[in-house]
């Protein structure tokens, strides 16, 4: 069976719409999805619904990808499975909504000040629409403005850390969020370890704190990960008792990340899907 547990949509910074990203899971052969948008879950409701009107089998488990901030860096936190009316869940991502919309107002003052281009806030809004808006809205905007030649370019050279656009951090800490699943029943996921660039000794420090915070298990299959990369991952799980979970981070279609693509993990993980009744002896 085929789990992908991390992916986006057009409700947060993906360029398929929650529909759209459905038929393209169905037509990928993913058996069990996860729509894990950037601080929020109104997509889920959308997908449930094609779901249930077309009969399919595919199943849709809840999902949002928290953003959170540890030693000042934007560490991504994916909860799964949870019950997305939860209250506390509902105030904790309807606070991160507010961080969001004044995070990106201070990227377009910042951005602005290269003289180069103007109402950067406005533009990437417009770009985001009811959509929880990020930094890849504010890429599209520069991007239609023939600031950068692509979204890499965007990050590279304004919105990464440390460049002109960057705002240092804003978000909660990780213990905050992780509590927040578990309060709305779900686990929490340490979302594409490999993906903050860390070096092995900080990558170390990253598991034990999100242990220590709680966590329940760290994403150790991705599309892009290399054979090397997933048996890393797979020991450092095995080392901090946590569990595994698999998930492509699809944004768009291109030709180096696919949904449900090359979801396996190294020897030795236990998925986060032992816990959950349906799945338990899925390996
Ligand atoms: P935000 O949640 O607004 O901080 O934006 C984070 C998102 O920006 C990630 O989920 C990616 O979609 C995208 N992103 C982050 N870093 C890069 C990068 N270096 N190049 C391209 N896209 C990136
Ligand atoms: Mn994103
Ligand atoms: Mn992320
Ligand atoms: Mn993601």
């Amino acid at each position: 069976m085929i789990f992908d547990l991390h992916c986006h949509s057009t409700v947060s910074d993906g360029k398929l719409t929650p529909k759209e990203l459905l038929e393209r899971a169905v037509d990928k052969g993913v058996d069990v999805l996860a729509l894990t948008d950037h601080d929020t879950t109104d997509g889920i409701p959308l997908v449930q619904k094609e779901i249930d009107d077309n009969e399919l089998a595919i199943k849709l488990i809840s999902g949002v990808e928290i953003s959170t901030c540890w030693e000042n860096k934007d560490i991504h936190i994916v909860g799964l499975n949870f019950d997305r009316n939860h209250p506390a869940m509902k105030e904790y991502l309807a606070n991160q909504s507010i961080i969001r919309e004044e995070r990106a107002q201070e990227i377009g003052r910042r951005v602005e000040k290269t003289k180069l281009i103007d109402n950067v806030y406005q533009g990437a809004k417009a770009i985001a629409g009811e959509g929880q808006i990020g930094r890849g809205h504010i890429a599209r905007f520069m991007i239609e403005q023939g600031m950068v030649k692509d979204n890499a370019q965007a990050f590279k050279k304004y919105l990464a850390r440390g460049k002109v656009g960057y705002v240092p951090s804003p978000w909660p800490d990780m213990k905050s969020a992780i509590d927040v699943i578990h309060q709305a029943g779900g686990q929490a996921i340490l979302a594409h370890p490999m993906g903050y660039k860390l070096s092995g000794k900080w990558l170390r420090k990253l598991t034990i704190a999100f242990k220590g915070a709680g966590g329940d298990g760290l994403e150790a299959a991705g599309c892009q990960l290399a054979p090397p990369h997933r048996q890393h991952l797979a020991a450092l799980a095995l080392e901090y008792d946590l569990l595994g979970s698999s998930g492509s981070d699809f944004h768009f279609p291109s030709s180096w990340i696919e949904l449900g693509r090359s979801l396996y993990f190294a020897k030795g993980v236990t998925p986060v899907w032992s816990l959950w009744p349906d799945y338990a002896h899925v390996s």
